[in-house]
């Protein structure tokens, strides 16, 4: 009842043209499927193998995020079923996933990360490294991804200034690269940024897709 309750009341104070990934991390199938009866669709994971094994285990209907960090040599086996990737940082794993796109027949929907932290631990590119890698040759070719918008993640501080600047520069970053490399591509138009403790902050400032885990689910047993 517990998560069922949760899941309803942040569904009902968010707006509907932001989705709510429940990221359910280190959280055993029942709780998945408390949240699956009570509506939920949209999950997401930061664990390749554990994305497999849910993936596998549970309805068919879930659209799959992996929203964690992605290596390379990974790739292949949450490219048949993922429905968005959320953190690309390199250039060497958007090739990887391009390749798998094609061993799969599909178009890989990805988000590229950008680093919007103050914190160096983070990942993901600067702007202008982004601005390059869509200006390349070789970007061209990759036809089998979907690039579908950004993702950050802001500064783990309780200054609520300091989070809303980071996502602000997130929100001028995605409207840079739209007018610049999208503006005729409707894919492209998801900002995913704000977590249980700051997708209020996240919303105000633009975002169009929030990932949720402990405000849904509980405390994790071990953080990740
Ligand atoms: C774990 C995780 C979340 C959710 O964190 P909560 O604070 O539990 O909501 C969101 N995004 C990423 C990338 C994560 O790894």
């Amino acid at each position: 009842m517990e998560i069922a309750n949760n899941l309803n009341l942040i569904t009902s104070s968010i707006p509907d043209h932001v989705t709510l990934v429940a990221v359910s991390k280190t959280k055993p199938k029942e709780d998945l499927m408390e949240a699956y009866q009570a509506g939920q669709r949209v999950f997401g994971e930061n664990k390749v193998q554990e994305l497999t094994q849910k993936h596998q285990d549970l309805p068919k209907d879930i659209q799959w995020h992996m929203i964690g960090h992605l290596q390379s040599n990974k790739v292949k086996y949450i490219a048949p079923f993922v429905s968005l990737i959320h953190g690309v940082d390199t250039f060497k794993l958007l090739k990887e996933i391009n390749k798998q796109g094609k061993k799969n027949d599909r178009q890989i929907r990805v988000l590229l990360q950008v680093h919007i932290a103050q914190e160096s631990s983070k990942f993901g590119f600067s702007a202008q490294e982004i601005v390059e890698i869509l200006s390349s040759r070789d970007f061209i070719e990759l036809k089998h991804i979907e690039i579908c918008g950004v993702m950050g993640m802001a500064t783990n501080t309780p200054q609520k200034e300091v989070i809303a600047k980071e996502f602000q520069g997130l929100k001028n970053t995605f409207d840079h690269l739209k007018q610049t490399f999208f503006s005729q591509q409707q894919s492209f138009q998801e900002i995913s940024m704000g977590m249980s403790g700051d997708y209020k902050i996240g919303i105000e400032n633009g975002s169009s897709m929030i990932r949720v885990g402990s405000a849904i689910f509980g405390k994790r047993n071990y953080q990740i």
